[in-house]
């Protein structure tokens, strides 16, 4: 599918906050989609490993948003060891969940968890959510 990209929907802020949060340079990336291939969870992630380093590289806050992808992410660096460029995708991840949690905004809202599901779910992977998906 192409990607048409309009400069009124750069946001050129958002690129220098992630690399601010996550110390890593996009310039590094060079599309080779291995991040993509290697990732567990990128079947169900709406915009691949790669496609969010590109995403992030030319500032399309609200598509990054806009997706569950970084949500989905498990940080289980697999994609920073097969990386031939080294970037710290993971980093990068974190940083742009960072940027929502920090508007106060969760992906996830405790109180809407079904009670059924609460009874099923182990606490350590409860406590693990919440840090990762709440403000
Ligand atoms: S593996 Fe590394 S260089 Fe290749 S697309 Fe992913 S982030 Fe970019
Ligand atoms: S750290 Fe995230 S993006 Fe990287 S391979 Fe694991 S789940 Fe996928």
């Amino acid at each position: 599918m192409p990607i048409i990209i309009s400069d009124s929907q750069v946001v050129r802020d958002f690129v220098q906050k992630v690399e601010e949060i996550s110390g890593e340079k996009f310039s590094k990336c060079m599309q080779c989609g291995t991040c993509s291939g290697i990732c567990p969870m990128g079947a169900e992630m709406q915009l691949s490993p790669r496609h969010t380093v590109l995403m992030t590289k030319f500032g399309q806050k609200d598509r990054l948003l806009d997706s569950n992808t970084v949500w989905l992410c498990a940080s289980c660096h697999s994609c920073l060891v097969r990386c031939p460029r080294g970037l710290d995708l993971p980093k990068v991840m974190e940083a742009i969940r960072q940027i929502t949690l920090r508007t106060n905004e969760n992906y996830l809202e405790p109180f809407e968890i079904p009670d059924e599901l609460l009874e099923d779910l182990p606490p350590i992977a409860m406590v693990s959510c919440f840090r990762k998906h709440t403000a």
